[in-house]
């Protein structure tokens, strides 16, 4: 069965072409700068003859345009993976926000996109792209079933004393204000791999997840469940990520309003693209920061040390909420490849049971590995994470519970 992945973003749409069940990636590519004057389209696809990569520059004026494009290299005679539209049984789009209407990937209907519309003002800047790409998709594979599998559905199991804010009850009542979450497919992802790694069933499985990409979220998970999550409302919340401060006392923002005059666009510019360690270095790039860092340089220093330290807090407080831990894994761009990272991260916390082993954790094979030392009480595991995979595994198991 053809699963195509979609990721539709404000200007770019990603996408994956899947075989499944047997999870093998047939075509994948990205349509980039929709609607400005020079786009492009990048496309990889692994058919009978090899691999082909083709860059295609041209004007892609909106996302209709963008995913004919995407179909036509699907299609075309010597660069296509499929000979005819129908061949793709299913459609899984992410969908950055469901709110409180979707804890389990959905079958799009009319009465979906309603509510999707509806919770749009939760996530002004993503949610309306996903909408798109979903309605251009219906437009383009008029036969296949589109899924909407969300970021925030994983952590629909929080409970209400973890996910409510302390102000009012109305403002969560009628405003919808509470911390949702984001990530959920990756810590999903990983959660499963990690369990299935450690032989432990996954109703079992009590694990910390540290998710640190450009984004960065951890989550807590009992029995296989999300407990908490370190975003909110927003993807603001929580950890120091790239460009994002992570948590923040409330009454920061209120001091940019009221002495220095700072507009809500200004302030949300500030904490969503200034902050986080582009704001205390200069670059969001971690690994030009680490390179900082070994000459000793003093705001490259400050930033990792803040970087670091917010994540054990995390990872201490989530001890404390599981009261029972198994692993603790890391995965994303930083998390799978930054050694250094890790250690930083792990050092003293042998109080909870995590030791480190330095050279388990710097020579990492493919895959999913064990980094904790022998003594260690709490097993440390890497895991890439797949967040395209994770969407369509949870397709494929929609369209396989409808036959
Ligand atoms: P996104 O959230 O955009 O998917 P990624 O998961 O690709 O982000 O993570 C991007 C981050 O990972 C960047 O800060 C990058 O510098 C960092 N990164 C990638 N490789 C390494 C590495 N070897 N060492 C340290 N950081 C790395």
């Amino acid at each position: 069965m053809k699963i195509l992945v979609l990721n539709t973003g404000s200007s770019s749409i990603k996408f994956q072409l899947f075989a499944m069940p047997e999870q093998v990636v047939l075509a994948s590519g990205l349509v980039e700068k929709i609607g400005e004057a020079s786009g492009a389209v990048h496309y990889r696809n692994t058919n009978d003859s090899g691999e082909q990569n083709i860059v295609h520059e041209t004007m892609v004026q909106d996302h209709g345009v963008g995913l004919t494009e995407i179909l036509n290299l699907l299609l075309d005679g010597s660069t296509g993976v499929i000979s005819s539209t129908d061949e793709i049984v299913a459609v899984g789009h992410r969908v950055v926000h469901g709110g409180v209407y979707f804890s389990q990937p959905t079958v799009i209907q009319k009465d979906v996109l309603i509510d999707l519309k509806r919770i749009s003002y939760l996530a002004p800047l993503h949610n309306p792209a996903c909408i798109k790409g979903i309605e251009v998709a219906e437009d383009c594979f008029t036969k296949a079933a589109q899924i909407a599998v969300f970021d925030t559905a994983f952590h629909q199991s929080i409970p209400d004393y973890a996910y409510r804010f302390a102000i009012p009850k109305e403002y969560h009542d009628q405003h919808g204000l509470r911390a949702y979450g984001f990530h959920g497919t990756s810590h999903k992802y990983v959660m499963k791999r990690a369990a299935g790694h450690l032989n432990i069933a996954l109703g079992d499985f009590h694990a910390i997840t540290i998710h640190l990409g450009n984004g960065c979220s951890m989550a807590a998970i009992q029995n296989g469940k999300c407990i908490d999550t370190s975003m909110g409302l927003t993807p603001l919340g929580g950890l120091m990520m790239g460009t994002r401060s992570g948590d923040i006392d409330p009454s920061v923002l209120l001091f940019l309003s009221a002495h220095l005059d700072m507009s809500t666009h200004e302030i949300d510019q500030l904490l969503n693209k200034r902050s986080g360690l582009k704001g205390l270095t200069g670059t969001n790039d971690l690994r030009s920061i680490l390179a900082k860092y070994d000459e000793d340089d003093v705001d490259a220093k400050l930033a990792i040390a803040m970087y670091v330290y917010r994540i054990k807090k995390y990872i201490g407080a989530y001890a404390a909420a599981l009261g029972r831990l198994d692993a603790v894994v890391f995965t994303a761009g930083v998390g799978e490849n930054s050694a250094a990272i890790r250690t930083m991260v792990c050092d003293k916390l042998g109080i909870l049971g995590i030791e480190l082993d330095d050279t388990r954790n710097t020579a990492l094979d493919r895959g999913t590995c064990s980094i904790q030392s022998e003594k260690s009480n709490v097993n440390i595991l890497v895991v890439p994470t797949n967040e395209e995979l994770e969407i369509a595994i949870q397709t494929f198991d929609v369209v396989q519970s409808r036959q």
